[in-house]
This record gives C-alpha cells, sequence and structure tokens, in this order.
C-alpha cells in the first residue's frame, strides 16, 4: 500500500475506499510511521498543529442493563471490557486532577448505566462540587443515562455543565437497537436537561449513528424531534459492529449523504452538527460554544 499516495489524494479530496480503510486498520507495527506521517499531513491541513485535550472517564462500566444491540458495554456482552461498580469520589475527582495534569479543558464523565441511583448520584455530585472547588475552569461534561428534572437539577447545581444523551437510531429502529430504551423518553429526558439552563445556554447535546437500515426522512424526523426539544448541537456517525454478536451494518453510509445531513440539520435550526463516517458523540466536542443568538424556527 503507498500510503504517501492516500494521503495525497485524500488532501487533493478525493476519499478512502474501504479497501484502504481496512488496510489501515491492519497494517503491521513497521508501517506505523508511514501511516502516521500521511495521516499528519491530513492532520495537518485541516487542524494546524492545535489539539484540544478531553478526558472521558468511564466511572462505571459493564454490566448496563439497558443491553442496546451494538453495544460492548451491555449487560449480555461477551468481551474483555472491564465491569466495575460506580467508583469512589475520591478517584472521580483525581481523574479531574488528571485531565487538568494534561491541560485538558473538559473532563466528561460516562458510567454504563440505565440512569443513576440515588447513591450513584450523590457520588457524581460530591465529585463535581469538589471538582469545581479546585479546578473551577475545568468544565464537567455527563452522560449518565435517564435523569429526572431533579436530578438534572442537582448536577448542574453541583457544577456539571453540559448533559449529553444520544438517541442513537431513528424512532422505528430504537426497539431493535435499544430494546429497553423509548425513543420518546430519551427526547423527554433532553428537553429536562434543557430546562435545567434557564439562560438559554446551550447545555444539551445529543448523537446519532447511521448505518443500521434508518431511512433518509427517518433521520429528518430525529432532527425535528430534537429542534422541538431544544437540543441544539447534535453528532451523527456511522455505525460499526464491535463484534459479530452485536448488531449487523446494514449499510456504509457515503460522506457526501453525511454532509447531505449537516446541510438539513444546520438549516433547520442546529447549532452545531459534527456528520461524518468517523464522527464519534464527543467528536470535537469543544467546538460546542455557548447559544450567541437564538435558532431558526
Ligand atoms: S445505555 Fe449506554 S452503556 Fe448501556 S447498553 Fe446502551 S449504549 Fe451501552
Amino acid at each position: 500500500m503507498n500510503w504517501k499516495l492516500i494521503s495525497e489524494r485524500v488532501l487533493d479530496g478525493s476519499t478512502i475506499t474501504p479497501a484502504e480503510a481496512l488496510a489501515i486498520l491492519e497494517s503491521p507495527d513497521e508501517v506505523l510511521l508511514e501511516v502516521l506521517q500521511g495521516a499528519y499531513r491530513i492532520r495537518k491541513k485541516h487542524f494546524g498543529n492545535t489539539v484540544s485535550l478531553h478526558l472521558l472517564r468511564n466511572v462505571k462500566s459493564g454490566k448496563c442493563p439497558e443491553d442496546c444491540a451494538f453495544c460492548s458495554q451491555s449487560t449480555s456482552a461477551i468481551n474483555d471490557v472491564e465491569r466495575y461498580d460506580m467508583q469512589t469520589v475520591e478517584s472521580i475527582v483525581e481523574g479531574a486532577q488528571a485531565a487538568v495534569d494534561r491541560q485538558a479543558k473538559r473532563y466528561c464523565v460516562v458510567s454504563s448505566t440505565r440512569a443513576p441511583n440515588p447513591s450513584e448520584l450523590e457520588t457524581i455530585c460530591e465529585a463535581a462540587i469538589q471538582i469545581k472547588q479546585k479546578h473551577p475552569g475545568l468544565e464537567i461534561c455527563s452522560s449518565l443515562g435517564l435523569l429526572t428534572e431533579e436530578k438534572a437539577r442537582k448536577l448542574k447545581e453541583a457544577g456539571v455543565n453540559r448533559f449529553n444523551h444520544n438517541l442513537e437510531t431513528v424512532e422505528r429502529l430504537t426497539p431493535l437497537v435499544r430494546s429497553r430504551a423509548r425513543y420518546r423518553r430519551s427526547l423527554s429526558v433532553l428537553g429536562k436537561a434543557h430546562a435545567m439552563v434557564p439562560d438559554g445556554r446551550v447545555s444539551t447535546k445529543s448523537g446519532i449513528m447511521l448505518g443500521l437500515g434508518e431511512r433518509e426522512e427517518e433521520v429528518v424526523q430525529v432532527f425535528d424531534d430534537l429542534l422541538a426539544h431544544q437540543v441544539t448541537v447534535l453528532t451523527m456517525g456511522q455505525y460499526l459492529r464491535p463484534t459479530v454478536k452485536h448488531l449487523p451494518v446494514v449499510e456504509y453510509v457515503r460522506p457526501e449523504k453525511f454532509e447531505e445531513f449537516k446541510r438539513i440539520a444546520e438549516e433547520k435550526g442546529f447549532r452545531h452538527v459534527a456528520s461524518g463516517p468517523l464522527v464519534r458523540s464527543s467528536y470535537r466536542a469543544a467546538d460546542f460554544k455557548p447559544e450567541s443568538g437564538r435558532r431558526k424556527a
């Protein structure tokens, strides 16, 4: 494989083929520097020499009863993913210190759970209070499953700056992809989380995966549903199958299609949309600036 040639093609505006993508993933260690060199040229063109660091901590891992069919953290997933209960306040605060030591802007606390129970919520709130006391400039993001209005308020009062809750897919496919979740309930969680920020600052974002068999009009319906619940930050990425036991990929969505969805979503009123095959839930989250004006109706 000629890595230099591939990077030049991409720099000229082309995309890599699925076979080339696979070859990158399977490239042996001996050619790692060549692959990195090609990747660096592309990165430099688009992002210069700057990086924005966010440190993500999984405060509770594995054994998730939501059992989503695409997820390695679900209770029925068979893999080597670490499984542990909610970490202590001390260790979550230590994680924040590690984020500050690495000059990260944000500390993202995620947990594999249907919803935080009272004791878990207390742990996260106490940790957030201590983190804000020690590091007032560090933003705290959270992705903790289902939140009631009261839970969201407690988290916000403790210092949590952002709530993430992914819809993951369109309404029709939700029973297949997230068998124990409810699409409308997730929307309601997002709406409640937004209500916690009376000054209109964006605090909620959501994300979906494409390639699970969704139809275009269903994706557009997701846009309308999210906007109706005041979500103005959206990520869309290609679903990739973690193991053969997980849901198969129905379609590898073309980059142009991701671009088209991005355009439609922005025209409808989303303030920030990250959309592309490699986009993941927290992709370039540092670019999500506080609301600067009213969104389109
Ligand atoms: S709720 Fe989240 S952690 Fe739990 S199975 Fe679904 S995607 Fe995985």
